[in-house]
Formats: C-alpha cells, sequence, structure tokens
C-alpha cells in the first residue's frame, strides 16, 4: 500500500483497493496515477489489456472529482457492453469509501429508457460504447459538455470496430478544454491519427515495447497437417485438466463445428459468435465465468472486449491474419502479473507467420511435440490421482465408510488402485490407444531473412588480436557453443583485448550462458550482452562456416542430437547438461584449443 500511498492517492481510495487485495502498483499505474493526478492535460498509453489500466485511469480520477457538480465530469468511452459494465462496476468497487459518486454505464443491445432515467439523476463518470452515446446526444438526453476529462480505452478496438465517425462526433461535442487520456493495445496509424487531431501535446507513456504482447505470456505452437488441427486441439485440451481457455477461430462456421465436436468429446464448452443474441450471449458468459465452461470457442470480433480473468490458455486455432488480432488474443491470458499460455495450432504452410510474429513481438515462439496419445493419458491419471493424494476426508462421505469399507475388504492397495483408475480412465485410455502421431516435424530450422535485424544484440568476448584471437577463432567458439546451428552473425570489431559481434539471438535466452566453462588458449572465456544497437548487415550465415569444421564427424551427429533435444526443450540449450560430462562441446573445444596451443605455440595472452 505504501507505493499506492506514495502516488498520491487519498485514504478513502487507499482503503478501497486495500480491501480488493491490491497490494503494489502495477507498471501502467506507477507511471499514469502522477501523472493525471499532477493535471497533466492529454496523454497517451500504450498498454495491454490485463495490465491495470482501468484503475490507472480511474483511481486518480475519482480522486479528481468535484461531488458538488452533479453534471458529467469524466466521460469513459469503450468498445463494447462487456468493457463497460466491467470498468463501471470496478470503479464502483475503487469507489467503496467515496459513497457520493456516481457512476453509470450506457452500451447498446438495452433499454435506451431506463439508462436515461438513470442520467437525468445526475453521474459524475459516464462509461459508454459510442455507438449508444451517439444515439443518447442525438436524442439530447445526455449533456457532455461539462466533461473535464475523457478517457478512450481499447482506443485500437474501438476503430476496428468501425466507431472511428462516432469518435469524431462524441469529441467534437465535448469542451475543447478537456483532457483527453487514450489508452491502447496497439498503435496502428488509425490509432495514432486520432491522438494527432484530438490530443494536445499528449505525454507518452509506454508500459512495454510496442506492439510487444505481456511479459507473462508464453507463446508455444504446433505443427500439423491441416486435417489434423482438431485431433491436436482435442490432445492439447485433455492434456491441461485444469485449463480454462478461449479458443479462437476465424468463422463462426468453425466456432460451432469445434465446439459440436468437442461437447462429442466430453468436453464442457460453448461458442461465442456473432449470431447469437444479447440474452443468448450473456448465457454463454455467465456460464464461462462461473467456469462451468472449461473453454470458450469465439469468434476475434465476439470477444472483443470480452473481460475474463485468470484464463490458463489462449488458443489461436487458425492463426489471425494480423498482428493486432495477435496482440488481442494473446493478451487475454497472463493479466495481473499471472502466468498464461497462447497456444497456436498451424499447419505446414504457416512457419513464416511464425517467425513474422516473433520478430515483430519480440517474444520467442516454441516449437512444442503434439501430445501422444501415451502424454494425454499419463497428464489426466497424475491430475485424478494428485486431487485424490491432497483432498479432506468428508465428514458426508465418512458416515458411509463401514459399508464402503465392506465392499473393498478383499482387496489389496495395488488392485483397488488399478481398478479404480480403470473405471474411471478406461473410455479415455481407450480412445487415445491406437492414437496416431500427428507431428510432421521433429522441430523447426531456426531462419532469419537477412534483412530483418530484429533478432539481433550485439556481445563482446575477453579475447582480441593480442589473444591471438581472430574472426574465424570467434566463429568456431559459437559453432561450439550455440545453441543452435545456422545462427546469423553480423558486424564482428576486432578490438585488441576484446572482440565485439552481432548475432541473431530470436528465441534464445541468455545466449553468453552457453560459452560458460569455455577457454581460447588458456583465457577463460566470458560473453556478455552490450546495450548497444547492431548496425552492420548479417555478413557471416554459421551454416556455411560449419562445412569448414576441422573436427569431423564424431563432432557434428553429436552437434546434431543436442540440437533437436535443446529445441524441443524450447530454449535453445536446455538438455545440454544432461550429455556425458567429457563429451560437452565446450570440453571438445577446449581439448581442441590445447592440442592446437601445442601444436602452434601460439604466444596468448593468459588467465585474463
Ligand atoms: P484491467 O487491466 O484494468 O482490466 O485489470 C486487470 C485485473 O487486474 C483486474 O482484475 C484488476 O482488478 C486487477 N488489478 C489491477 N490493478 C491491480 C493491482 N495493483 N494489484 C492487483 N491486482 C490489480
Amino acid at each position: 500500500m505504501e507505493r499506492f500511498k506514495e502516488l498520491g492517492l487519498s485514504e478513502p481510495i487507499l482503503h478501497g483497493i486495500e480491501e480488493l487485495g491490491f497490494e503494489t502498483p502495477t507498471p501502467i499505474q506507477e507511471r499514469v496515477i502522477p501523472v493525471v493526478l499532477s493535471g497533466c492535460e492529454d496523454l497517451v498509453a500504450l498498454a495491454q489489456t490485463g495490465t491495470g489500466k482501468t484503475a490507472a485511469f480511474g483511481l486518480p480520477l475519482l480522486q479528481s472529482l468535484d461531488f458538488d457538480d452533479k453534471r458529467i465530469q469524466a466521460l469513459i468511452l469503450s468498445p463494447t457492453r462487456e468493457l463497460c459494465v466491467q470498468i463501471c462496476n470496478d470503479l464502483t468497487k475503487y469507489s467503496k469509501y467515496l459513497p457520493q459518486v456516481k457512476v453509470t454505464a450506457v452500451y447498446g443491445g438495452t433499454d435506451i429508457r431506463k439508462q436515461i432515467t438513470t442520467l437525468e439523476k445526475g453521474v459524475h463518470i459516464l462509461v459508454a460504447t459510442p455507438g449508444r452515446l451517439c444515439d443518447l446526444i442525438r436524442r439530447e438526453a445526455v449533456n457532455i459538455d461539462s466533461v473535464r476529462w475523457v478517457v478512450l480505452d481499447e482506443a485500437d478496438e474501438m476503430l476496428n470496430m468501425g466507431f472511428q465517425e462516432d469518435l469524431n462526433f462524441i469529441l467534437d461535442e465535448t469542451p475543447k478544454e478537456r483532457n483527453t487520456f487514450l489508452f491502447s493495445a496497439t498503435m496502428p496509424v488509425e490509432v495514432e491519427r486520432i491522438a494527432k487531431n484530438y490530443l494536445k501535446n499528449p505525454q507518452e507513456i509506454t508500459t512495454g515495447k510496442r506492439n510487444q504482447g505481456a511479459d507473462t505470456v508464453s507463446h508455444i505452437y504446433y505443427q500439423v497437417m491441416a486435417k489434423d488441427c482438431y485431433e491436436t486441439l482435442r490432445r492439447v485440451v485433455d492434456c491441461e485438466p485444469d485449463m480454462y481457455a478461449i479458443i479462437f477461430t476465424r468463422t463462426k462456421n468453425d466456432a460451432r463445428d469445434i465446439v459440436k465436436k468437442l461437447q462429442k468429446d466430453g468436453v464442457d464448452c460453448d461458442a461465442l459468435h456473432g449470431d447469437l443474441s444479447q440474452a443468448q450471449r450473456d448465457d454463454v458468459m455467465a456460464r464461462f465465468r462461473a467456469k462451468l465452461l472449461k473453454v470458450l470457442v469465439a469468434t476475434d470480433v465476439a470477444a472483443r472486449g470480452l473481460d475474463v480473468d485468470n484464463l490458463t490458455h489462449v488458443i489461436n486455432y487458425n492463426l489471425p491474419d494480423d498482428i493486432e488480432s495477435y496482440t488481442h488474443r494473446s493478451g487475454r491470458t497472463g493479466r495481473a502479473g499471472k502466468e498464461g499460455i497462447s497456444v497456436s495450432i498451424i499447419n505446414a504452410r504457416e512457419s513464416g507467420k511464425i517467425r513474422r510474429l516473433e520478430k515483430m513481438l519480440r517474444r520467442p515462439f516454441t516449437f512444442c511435440k503434439v501430445p501422444s496419445g501415451e502424454d494425454v493419458g499419463r497428464a489426466q491419471l497424475h491430475y485424478y490421482a494428485d486431487k485424490v493424494v491432497t483432498v479432506e476426508p468428508k465428514a458426508d462421505v465418512d458416515k458411509f465408510s463401514e459399508e464402503l469399507f465392506a465392499k473393498f475388504a478383499e482387496m489389496d492397495k495395488e488392485m483397488l488402485i488399478r481398478k479404480v483408475f480403470a473405471y474411471e480412465f478406461g473410455k479415455l485410455l481407450k480412445k487415445y490407444r491406437d492414437a496416431k502421431d500427428l507431428n510432421i516435424m521433429d522441430a523447426p530450422k531456426p531462419k532469419s531473412d537477412s534483412k530483418d535485424r530484429s533478432g539481433y544484440k550485439v556481445f563482446s568476448i575477453n579475447a582480441g588480436r593480442n589473444d591471438g584471437f581472430s574472426p574465424r577463432s570467434l566463429m568456431e567458439i559459437i559453432n561450439y557453443c550455440a545453441p543452435r546451428r545456422g545462427m546469423d552473425i553480423g558486424g564482428i570489431r576486432m578490438g585488441n583485448d576484446e572482440t565485439k559481434f552481432e548475432i541473431d539471438v530470436t528465441g534464445v535466452k541468455n545466449f553468453p550462458r552457453f560459452f560458460e566453462g569455455i577457454q581460447f588458449e588458456d583465457i577463460i572465456i566470458k560473453v556478455r550482452e552490450l546495450d548497444e544497437e547492431p548496425t552492420s548487415t548479417p555478413k557471416v550465415k554459421k551454416d556455411k562456416w560449419s562445412r569448414e569444421r576441422r573436427d569431423g564427424g564424431e563432432g557434428r551427429s553429436e552437434r546434431n542430437r543436442g540440437d533437436k533435444r535443446g529445441r524441443r526443450d524450447g530454449d535453445g540449450g536446455g538438455n545440454r547438461g544432461k550429455r556425458g560430462k567429457n563429451n560437452t562441446a565446450q570440453n571438445r573445444y577446449r581439448r581442441a584449443q590445447a592440442e592446437g596451443a601445442k601444436r602452434n605455440s601460439k604466444g596468448g595472452k593468459r588467465g585474463k
């Protein structure tokens, strides 16, 4: 709470959020709250969904209201009914100890007369969808010329949904001296245009990078034949008994079709698409929120503005066409600092799309093997067994204990377990008994577009000209140590005592760690990342160099095996430590160098 206090929030607000369990501000709150409280004019904040942005703008607005003025002081525009309701509910909770505050939401699809009656009673903060607000303005049922703050929430989504003209109309109706705060998860040109036309010298606040998803989301993908997409989905869902997910499809027919199949396969799910009435939509959402449904199968349009916390997974049954949609989809998991997984099921021709997403989001996408039938069975059995082990006996059941014990009196523990599991999982295991291998490849060969430099970073190695070190030595070391073959090396700058080099480390975590324990001549090699922008174009493809290796066949085959396992692990080298201690690439390199040193008696600098 201390940190919230330091941001300048007042007691009643601190009290309200403390009851909600807030302890420290999220990054967007750290940045936005003091700026709004200080009376900043306009603000553009690039923030993903689930980062706490409602409180970021909501808390300082609540604190800045003039309770004697019964007119609308703050107007929050948001793309969907769900989001409006969510924002209104959140603000009501935050202002529990400011009972004078009146917040209301207006949106389409419900009785406009009731909304007009509420507005007539006076509100301080109005949360609205653009369409319904325009309607109310035209009926002269609402007056927004007293508004001091306008918040455009999820501006990119509002524009995606075709609210451009409505936004122009509404903003023209508000006073010129208003403060405007624009929040958007992505910054396409249309949003930049709105910012340019309607905001005055806005402060820019970015948490995370442009077009970059939340840090808490891991991105994984499965690559299968198009005809096996459904079977892959089913295995992925069956492998995660605790899954609570949204599956995104491109069309409503796909959504309907998948729901039908999943329901037939015993998964609790339903579809959300444009053909549902508001009442049907509300019903599906209520069941999903109550976790009566394990998965919701939705189209992008239908899922806009959906606000569901604690999703464990987002599944892209089809990859969306643009990065903005992918960012929005994956941003529905990994919210409020929790871990989430964004899964994509792609066909043989879609590897390029994954690489583009990797580069634009600057996030690694990990290739995963489709679970086998045995993997699914094991996941289910272990989940059930863990539940049984941890459950507390219940008095309601205990009263039947004597009768139950009598039934199993003749049976030993092993037999009892076998029978219970056979009863519970016999059907499922039978279903998966002959499950075929759906993988079409072991692991992709990483490939870099030589013009795209987004994955390049600059590193320094502690050996230079004076040590007899050369670009060739550098490539030799990289060849031995790098977590995968074919890494693109950019510019190399030799110094007397150190060498700087640029390399595409897309998908590789903590590149320097792969050089630990390596020795060149008798220098213990240290590689560190530099805070410098890569400059030159790639010069060397390491693949080419690999063909010039000196150590022959044994090294190559060892290398290949390491490659496969490493990449499947997702960190490009996770299994390296499992190889025989004396057979690692590092040790071979060290040995090779020692022998080379004896032969050449090169006078390098020792013990640096
Ligand atoms: P939002 O991005 O505003 O939709 O917030 C996402 C979720 O994070 C909501 O459930 C909020 O209640 C929760 N939240 C927002 N700020 C905090 C915070 N500082 N600490 C804990 N939870 C928060």
